[in-house]
């Protein structure tokens, strides 16, 4: 008893002392808020676009940084700036998702997109969806409102109906300049001897075009999705990474966010997106050396093109590619950048 009348001055402070050490520990730096945006990475030179299309590119991209950040500012939720961000980029015809995806060898548009949240590892994903006008808003709903991951096809379509998300003809996805490098392709095929399909990876004018989003909001949550039409002459209801948890997509929040783009098969093979998150949990790793092991050492090793964004729980992002260009940017508090080439 004599030792409790002792101490109880020192017990009732100690919740407060547990306060003040906690305050202590949280890091300092960390911004208020991060997000990184891609549209894909691929064979992407100065000398092959005009500067009107140059400054389009830009322009999108900017907007699109704008989208996500003002949700960030305002306290909004980092799967909303996500969610958000992509469906605005799916909605422009210059990225290579949603309106202005690639046409399959049938001539088909066929979307596949995926979203996680790092608080919990919640997903999403869907593949080979050809009505529904947003993928990456069905492949929330799917991670929100279904039991499962994955869906695909028609069944993913009546899931996305039935939820009343947006539909609208195949012809809405319909881009000239798409369909024009499908028929380059096709032709190339045809010349070929013998004749057979042509690799992806010897797709002359294969530029990706993949978008993706990585977000750390205010309360310290990540979140990542991604979404494509693919590549160009995919057959066979061919799905890559872009709906692939743990390939082209990952959110974890005691690691990184992360979104990939490239030639997908390598994406899948190498589970670049759950890798990146690996390397920097379990290897100790930082975000950039965890990001650019896996992009500039393995998947160049290998012979995998493209690259990713992520951004990791103190905020920190990495951009890294093996292409000639990716579309790209990032804005933190006080900080913003567009680029596209590997030096600018
Ligand atoms: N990774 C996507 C796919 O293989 C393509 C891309 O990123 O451009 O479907």
């Amino acid at each position: 008893m004599k030792l409790f009348v002792r101490f109880f001055p020192v017990l009732l402070l100690l919740p407060f002392c547990k306060n003040t050490n906690t305050e202590t520990t949280m890091p300092t730096q960390r911004p208020d808020y991060a997000i990184a945006i891609h549209g894909g990475a691929g064979t992407i030179r100065k000398s092959d676009i005009t500067p009107e299309q140059e400054a389009g590119y830009r322009a999108a991209l900017d907007t699109a940084l704008t989208i996500g950040e003002t949700i960030l500012k305002n306290g909004g939720m980092a799967l909303d700036a996500v969610t958000a961000t992509i469906a605005y980029l799916e909605d422009n015809p210059l990225f290579n998702a949603g309106r202005g995806a690639v046409f399959t060898h049938e001539g088909r548009n066929e979307h596949d997109a995926s979203i996680m949240d790092g608080r919990n590892q919640m997903a999403g994903a869907v593949g080979g969806v050809s009505i529904v006008k947003n993928p990456i808003r069905l492949a929330r709903a799917i991670m929100e409102k279904s039991p499962h991951v994955m869906l695909s096809g028609s069944g993913a379509e009546q899931f996305a109906i039935e939820n009343g998300l947006d539909t609208v003809a195949p012809s809405w996805f319909f881009t000239q300049r798409r369909w024009d490098s499908l028929q380059k392709v096709l032709e190339k095929e045809k010349a070929q001897q013998p004749r057979g399909q042509l690799k992806p990876s010897r797709f002359e004018d294969q530029k990706f075009g993949t978008v993706g989003c990585v977000v750390l909001d205010k309360n310290g949550n990540l979140a990542a999705g991604t979404s494509t039409g693919g590549m160009t002459n995919k057959r066979w209801n061919r799905l890559g990474d872009t709906p692939v948890i743990g390939a082209g997509t990952y959110a974890s929040n005691d690691g990184c966010a992360v979104s990939c783009t490239g030639h997908g098969e390598y994406f899948i093979r190498y589970a670049v997106a759950h890798d990146v998150w690996a390397r920097m949990v379990y290897g100790g790793l930082s975000l950039e050396d965890a990001a650019k092991q896996i992009v500039m050492q393995k998947l160049v090793e290998k012979g995998g093109e493209g690259g990713l964004i992520a951004v990791d729980k103190d905020g920190n992002i990495a951009m890294p590619f093996n292409s000639e260009g990716m579309y790209r940017g990032f804005a933190k508090p006080g900080e913003r950048q567009v680029l596209i080439y590997q030096t600018e």
